[in-house]
């Protein structure tokens, strides 16, 4: 009965092993199109005012801001306005904050779609979010509950964030 078991856990595990073998070849083969999953450090700046400063390109006196974010090794993204990036344009608060963003890039771009978002200051990282404390629900962007329509409030939890694993 317990070699049975134990057959049984063994053939289990190759199917498995064979399962992440194929996935493998398949992410090698097809990575070229395939959207990257990055964790990227730095701050939201405007697109349009940075290129202005490093390359002098057109600037209007009252153009539109062009939210991009900026790493720490001056890697420039394109970000994507969705629902759960949606407070990178509207807070200004994040505009202050040193930030950590993962989310995906996507071929042949340098845009980035940001989806969960982190800030770092003393030394902490913290995970960032909008938070109704009566309703207790959670919230992406700083917007009146979804519930009791009162303003949800920016929170910032401290966490563990373990780097990306490639
Ligand atoms: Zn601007
Ligand atoms: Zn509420």
């Amino acid at each position: 009965m317990a070699y049975k078991l134990w057959l049984g856990n063994l053939i289990l595990i190759s199917v498995v092993i064979s399962v992440a073998n194929s996935q493998r070849q398949n992410s090698e083969t097809t990575s070229d199109q395939e959207a990257q999953e990055i964790q990227v450090r730095g701050r939201v700046i405007c697109l349009a005012e940075e290129m202005h400063k490093l390359y002098d390109a057109d600037l209007s006196t009252n153009h539109e801001h062009l939210y991009g974010f900026k790493t720490k090794n001056g890697v420039f993204y394109t970000l994507l306005r969705t629902n759960m990036s949606e407070a990178l344009f509207v807070d200004k608060r994040l505009h202050e904050k040193e930030l950590i963003i993962k989310g995906r890039t996507f071929p042949q771009t340098q845009i980035l779609e940001a989806i969960s978002l982190y800030s770092v200051h003393d030394g902490t990282i913290h995970e960032l979010y909008y938070y109704c404390v009566t309703c207790a629900i959670r919230a992406f962007a700083p917007e009146d509950c979804e519930c009791c329509q009162e303003p949800v409030e920016l929170t910032e939890t401290p966490i563990e964030l373990k780097p990306l694993q490639n």
